[in-house]
């Protein structure tokens, strides 16, 4: 490398520098004069989420490891599997005390919430593929996208242990309280968060809607858009059977309005499943310190 400096001292200076990071175990595979670029991708992740990371960690904690990949739902691989890496794209911390998970964008920028899980309740890590898994005492994490290599690695500092108990808990988006629920308010900071079932019912009254009051504009004027689609061709399947055969014209255009009924449904408990998979505030305040500002639409 031109001015002789060393993979690690390039890799340091990569390192945000207000988070303690255990460096051998961060890069494992770092040799005296080369810089592999998965290493300098976690080295920039982990920058990235810096402002999240200076604020959640406490003071002696150290940070372990970390990856990204896409979270994933059961009810989301049924109904919107492709669309959901657009939502769920997370980084992921390995740190002495915990897993955080926090939630971003395409780029690894940290967007409205984080996750965590104490190690004391990792009860077993397996992978397959680009899938990592996680079991808790109570659910399964399901992380798609992740290295093949990582996963086992991280599997190698993981303990596994069956007896452990409890789950995934959300932290509030404001001061980072863990909590195992979904509460409408924050106990320790009394921040408001954005309420699943205000979230399911938009969406099964207009598919996106619930997206949009969550915060996900891009995705949802993409489902208003697919939604809307689906019921102007329902209308012209509708009309002109109609006007042919009268009454029985209904019932050829019966299977589009199933369908659409469907997609009514199945959007309002992915929404719900969305909205519950950490604390959205309702003054738009992020895991970054930042307030959103909310997108106007053109
Ligand atoms: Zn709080």
């Amino acid at each position: 490398m031109p001015g002789g400096a060393s993979g690690e001292e390039e890799l340091k200076a990569l390192l945000p520098a207000s988070v303690a990071v255990r460096f051998d175990e961060m890069f494992p595979s770092i040799r005296a004069r080369s810089v592999r670029r998965r290493d300098r991708q976690r080295a920039e992740m982990l920058r990235k989420a810096e402002p999240v990371l200076r604020r959640a960690l406490g003071p002696l904690e150290v940070v372990r490891f970390v990856t990204n990949g896409a979270r994933q739902f059961a009810w989301g691989l049924i109904t919107a599997g492709s669309m959901n890496p657009f939502t769920n794209r997370t980084t992921f911390v390995l740190t002495d005390k915990r897993i955080l998970l926090i939630h971003t964008d395409s780029k690894q920028r940290p967007r409205f919430f984080a996750n965590q899980l104490p190690l004391e309740r990792v009860r077993r890590v397996t992978g397959r593929h680009s899938y990592a898994f996680i079991r808790t005492g109570r659910e399964q994490l399901m992380f798609h996208g992740v290295k093949r290599g990582e996963v086992k690695y991280l599997r190698g500092l993981l303990e596994s242990t069956p007896a452990k108990e409890g789950g995934w808990q959300n932290l509030c988006p404001r001061c980072f309280a863990a909590t195992d629920d979904t509460p409408s308010a924050c106990e320790r900071c009394g921040a408001k968060f954005k309420e699943p079932r205000k979230a399911a019912l938009r969406s099964l009254l207009f598919p996106g809607l619930g997206d949009f009051y969550l915060g996900y504009h891009g995705y949802a004027l993409l489902e208003i858009l697919g939604a809307a689609f689906l019921w102007a061709l329902f209308v012209t399947v509708l009309v002109p059977a109609v006007r042919a055969r009268g009454f029985s014209g209904v019932l050829i255009a019966l299977p589009v309005l199933v369908f659409v009924v469907l997609l009514h449904g199945s959007d309002a408990i992915l929404t719900r499943a969305k909205a519950r998979s950490g604390l959205h505030s309702i003054d738009g305040a992020l895991p970054s310190g930042d307030i959103e500002q909310t997108p106007t639409i053109s």
